[in-house]
């Protein structure tokens, strides 16, 4: 029997909000842009080519924002734990300035949004900060500090932060902000459909041939576009392969009941191992969320114990009176720590992507949409060059080897063994070889048990058991299916096989 974990499964966002009903695809549809993905980067790329008068259809497999978007921390921010003294050394001071000012305008982007718009989101301006405990990473700190502010960001050096405990170091951004993802969101997707543009929910995309106009094909039917944007978290119908270019990473969230109030402002530490903010809720009380315990998507391994570990610092650090939630999800990182957002490949005119947010979606995922808007109806935007999903630095061959090798270990070398089923108990799920082959074993908490195919069906590799998530999940790629065999997360598009 699964060990117990306090806290219930569901992230706050979408507990404090209510559930979309958004129809599936109709037959026999034609608009100027198709978006793939109802997560932050595709509605707000969708919102703003609606607003300079395109028609739009967004396509969505499941539920608008419930993906990624519908359980992140929300911080929005140019400070992306420590990354200016990294991006000047290796793309140049120029790219370095034009990533940082960027994120600055989507900061902007939104609030100004939130502000003309009236959006009831939780929106406030708050400062972030990078610490650390250690004295050993106070020079990259200093490096930090001296590099953003050289680049003209908002950046100060401190040796005191609003933490309740000491820290060696720190960065500290001003004017920064949090906001609560679904409200904001939700009031973009309610804007969005009429005068030629939709949304459509419960519709899954298969694949998109290029061509003018494109042709997208749904498990509903197809629709035709001038131009799509596939804004899917992870890309699927990868012909540009970035399969072979994206690090999925996934990491656990405890939102927090404390004794007095939470520390007031956005906070992670050098080695990304942790993660705060306050977010209010409904019954007036604050809540802080914690996030941690990261690993790359697939191979958590015992993944309570990452829960129960969070829980541990968070206690040693912070007087937490309960826990109220608790969820997890990952995110798509990069080689160079830059996202790829722009045409899928240096030949295609109508097809573009969005992914690689490495863990700061809500900035990179509005500058997204601003791209892709400015791609779309000008043909530029000054980002471009930064952002293009087919730049190619040499450095960073050896990481891609190095991330390829991992996969192709997965695909080839990761063994089933000869397992009795009666040995999984109640909530349990093992990868199981037996007389029929080998089947990822489901027990019910009634005993139930369900048998579906191992094997993704995006590429091949074996599928390893969440415990905490209680569903399968893909150590070559992220893909991850629910006990049913439904597919929860892409790349995959096909659900496993029942066995
Ligand atoms: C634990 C954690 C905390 C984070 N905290 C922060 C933070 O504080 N600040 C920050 O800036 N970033 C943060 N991030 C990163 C950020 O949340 C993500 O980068 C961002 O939400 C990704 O948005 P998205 O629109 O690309 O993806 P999603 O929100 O996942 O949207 C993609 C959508 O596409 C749909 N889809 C997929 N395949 C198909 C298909 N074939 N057909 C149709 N639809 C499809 C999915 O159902 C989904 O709804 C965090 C990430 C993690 C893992």
């Amino acid at each position: 029997m699964p060990k117990s974990l306090p806290g219930r499964p569901v992230s706050l966002w979408l507990d404090t909000t209510p559930e979309t009903g958004f129809p599936p695809l109709p037959e026999g549809l034609e608009v100027d842009v198709v978006v793939v993905g109802g997560g932050l980067a595709g509605l707000t790329a969708a919102t703003l080519l609606k607003e300079a008068g395109r028609t739009v259809a967004v396509l969505e497999a499941g539920r608008i924002v419930h993906g990624v978007t519908g359980h992140t921390t929300a911080k929005i921010t140019a400070l992306h734990t420590l990354i200016y003294d990294h991006l000047i050394r290796h793309a140049g001071e120029a790219k370095a300035r034009a990533y940082g000012e960027a994120q600055q305008a989507a900061i902007e982007q939104v609030a100004a949004r939130v502000r003309d718009k009236a959006i009831d989101c939780d929106f406030v301006r708050s400062d972030a900060y990078t610490y650390t405990e250690s004295p050993e990473e106070k020079g990259r700190i200093e490096a930090e500090v001296e590099a953003a502010q050289r680049l003209g960001l908002p950046a100060t050096y401190l040796e005191d932060t609003p933490l309740p405990f000491p820290v060696e170091a720190a960065v500290r951004f001003d004017g920064q902000a949090r906001f609560h993802p679904r409200k904001y969101l939700l009031a973009l997707a309610r804007d969005l459909p009429g005068e030629g543009s939709h949304i459509f929910e419960a519709t899954r995309v298969l694949d998109v041939t290029p061509g003018e106009p494109c042709q997208v094909t749904t498990d509903r039917g197809r629709v035709a576009a001038r131009d799509v944007i596939v804004a899917s978290h992870f890309p699927f119908a990868d012909k540009a392969l970035f399969a072979s270019r994206l690090q999925p990473h996934r990491s656990y969230v405890l939102a927090l009941r404390l004794d007095g109030p939470p520390p007031d402002g956005l906070f992670i530490d050098t080695g990304e191992n942790f993660s705060l903010r306050p977010q209010p809720l409904p019954d007036g009380d604050t809540l802080l969320l914690v996030g941690g315990e990261g690993h790359r998507a697939g191979e958590g391994g015992d993944t309570v114990a990452r829960y129960q570990r969070l829980e541990v610092w968070a206690r040693g650090r912070l007087p937490v009176r309960a826990v109220e939630y608790r969820w997890s999800t990952q995110d798509n990182f990069t080689v160079d720590r830059i996202p790829y957002i722009g045409p899928t490949t240096q030949h295609s005119r109508h097809l573009y992507v969005a992914t690689g947010f490495n863990g700061w979606g809500m900035t990179n995922g509005t500058v997204a949409g601003m791209l892709l808007r400015d791609l779309i109806l000008e043909g530029d935007n000054p980002w471009a060059a930064v952002f293009d999903p087919s730049r190619m630095n040499l450095n960073d061959v050896p990481e891609l080897v190095r991330q390829n090798a991992r996969i192709a270990a997965h695909l080839v070398a990761d063994r089933v063994h000869r397992t009795d089923p009666d040995t999984v108990g109640p909530g349990e799920g093992k990868v199981v070889h037996t007389l029929h082959g080998n089947v990822a074993l489901y027990r019910d908490e009634a005993g139930l048990i369900h048998r579906l195919s191992p094997v993704c069906t995006h590429m091949g590799c074996i599928l390893h058991w969440n415990p905490a998530e209680r569903s399968w999940d893909c150590p070559c790629h992220g893909s991850r299916f629910g006990v049913g065999g439904e597919v929860l997360h892409g790349p995959a598009l096909r659900p496993l096989e029942k066995k």
